[in-house]
């Protein structure tokens, strides 16, 4: 590829940022690290109305938790700073004016602004080709006496669009898209608040920052045309572009709430794994051979072209997400899901049950390995291992065809031959356990089933044996033991 390749990702601190927002970060990201490029974030806050506050803040830590860095930008600078839009307006205000003297935009005096006329994105659809003002065509003498008359200054600046002409696209994923341009209208490029809109600010820093490639959702391309004219006016070298397929829901509807969580963090939260969540991402609108899903970062990275991404929407399957999750969690060593599961224990374990000891859940987490899906599913799973005592109804300790009995002896049996054993390895426990089962004439289901719920208090747990092993004698011992004095009470 000729020249650098500098891709940017351009969000508007106007919420939390979501799914889509984030996979054009990522794509950005994947091209400018295939190409050796470098990859820019650039915080686009001139719609004032809609900042919120914080938002920055959340954009970044969702790409640092997704672990994509950026070579410029905000905390990182770079040689092309500010990379905050709001701090570049000088910028801006001379290259409306610039375009203003040359011809190419003009004062509007009109009171109103007409927001959606001159809206970003997908509200540009909605422009109509004629603003129905006459300022474009107001002479020097006109605007004089307009201004004399109403006492009011220029509102806003706009863009005069050619009024005929076709404007195209070459588009790297689309193809080549084309504009009339009689269907486009002047569009606002700097407003009565004296910031640029999103057109004139993007243009100006796509340029000013040396970007390659403009890769972002489909959305957008809409405003091409505005601004490839806005390009031919100030005299640029237009960049190349790249439009990213929509993400929908399995119902083929716009993805939303409806769909599952739509922020990142939200993500994060719930238990899924950024490196899941990655490879995840990246097969909404890319894809290696149509066929394999689970890819490490270095073999995405190797083969991230852009031919290689779709044209058509790519579905949001919240399925696919919990399947990628649960293999990326089969992929960890014990210790790293360990420490992975550890924030979400401090979180979501009852106070009483903190602090964990590290040592001990090391030797939990392979018996939940198979099993969990999302870390935030590790409370659950893993509160019997922490609780020094069970609450749990004595009657589930009556296994099918056994009475109450069968189920004392059942207890005392057991405790006697757990206290008797020493070596609290599974096999071992297996063997003394199933022939202690035989003894009473009872089956593997009945002897162990009340073995299980003795111990975790619970019908369900992970292999009875492994778990004794890991729960360790004492633990097991207490358990079962009291276990067999609530179940005495109670008779
Ligand atoms: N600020 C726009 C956004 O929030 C960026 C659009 C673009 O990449 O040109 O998505």
């Amino acid at each position: 590829m000729p020249g650098e390749v500098r891709v940017r990702y351009a969000p508007s601190p106007t919420g939390l940022p979501h799914i889509g927002n984030i996979r054009t970060a990522l794509f950005n990201w994947l091209f400018a690290r295939h190409h050796g490029g470098k990859f820019i974030v650039r915080i686009e806050d001139t719609d004032q109305a809609r900042l919120v506050p914080g938002s920055v803040d959340v954009i970044l830590d969702g790409l640092r938790w997704l672990d994509i860095d950026w070579d410029e930008g905000p905390e990182v600078g770079g040689p092309f700073g500010p990379y905050f839009q709001s701090e570049r307006l000088d910028i801006y205000h001379d290259l409306a004016e610039r375009l203003v003297s040359q011809g190419n935009a003009y004062h509007c005096y009109c009171s109103q602004e007409r927001p959606s006329q001159d809206g970003q994105g997908a509200r540009d659809r909605r422009t109509s080709a004629s603003a129905d003002c006459k300022c474009r065509d107001l002479s020097q003498a006109e605007i004089s006496e307009l201004i004399s008359k109403t006492g009011q200054e220029s509102e806003v600046i706009r863009f005069a669009m050619p009024k005929d002409g076709i404007t195209k696209v070459n588009d790297l994923i689309r193809g080549e898209v084309e504009w009339r341009n009689e269907t486009l209208n002047d569009f606002i490029i700097l407003k009565s608040d004296g910031f640029p809109t999103y057109h004139l600010a993007v243009v100006a820093d796509d340029h000013l920052m040396e970007i390659s490639h403009v890769m972002r959702a489909e959305e957008w391309l809409p405003s091409t045309p505005r601004h490839l004219q806005l390009i031919e006016a100030l005299g640029f070298e237009p960049p190349q572009f790249a439009h990213l397929p929509m993400i929908m829901g399995p119902d083929r509807a716009k993805l939303s709430k409806r769909h599952g969580a739509t922020a990142i963090g939200e993500y994060e939260h719930d238990g899924y794994l950024p490196e899941a969540m990655r490879n995840f991402m990246v097969l909404l609108g890319w894809s290696l051979d149509d066929k394999t899903e689970i890819m490490s970062t270095q073999t995405i990275i190797d083969n991230f072209t852009l031919d290689r991404v779709t044209k058509s929407a790519a579905i949001f399957d919240q399925e696919k997400l919990l399947w990628v999750n649960g293999m990326y969690i089969r992929e960890l060593s014990p210790e790293q899901l360990a420490g992975r599961m550890m924030p979400f224990l401090e979180r979501d374990l009852p106070k009483e049950l903190l602090p964990v000891d590290e040592k001990y859940l090391r030797r939990i987490a392979p018996l939940l390995q198979e099993r969990i899906k999302r870390l935030d599913e590790a409370a659950g799973m893993t509160s019997y291992f922490f609780q020094a005592d069970h609450q749990f109804d004595t009657e589930t300790l009556v296994q099918k065809g056994m009475d109450r009995d069968m189920t004392l002896s059942a207890l005392k049996t057991a405790l006697d031959e757990l206290n008797a054993t020493d070596d609290f390895q599974h096999e071992k426990l297996e063997a003394v356990l199933q022939a202690a089962g035989e003894r009473l004439s009872l089956s593997r289901r009945q002897f162990f089933g009340v073995l299980r719920v003795a111990a975790t208090g619970r019908a369900v747990s992970p292999p009875l044996f492994e778990m004794m092993e890991v729960l360790g004698k004492d633990r097991t011992v207490s358990r079962v033991k009291n276990a067999l004095e609530r179940f005495s009470a109670a008779g």
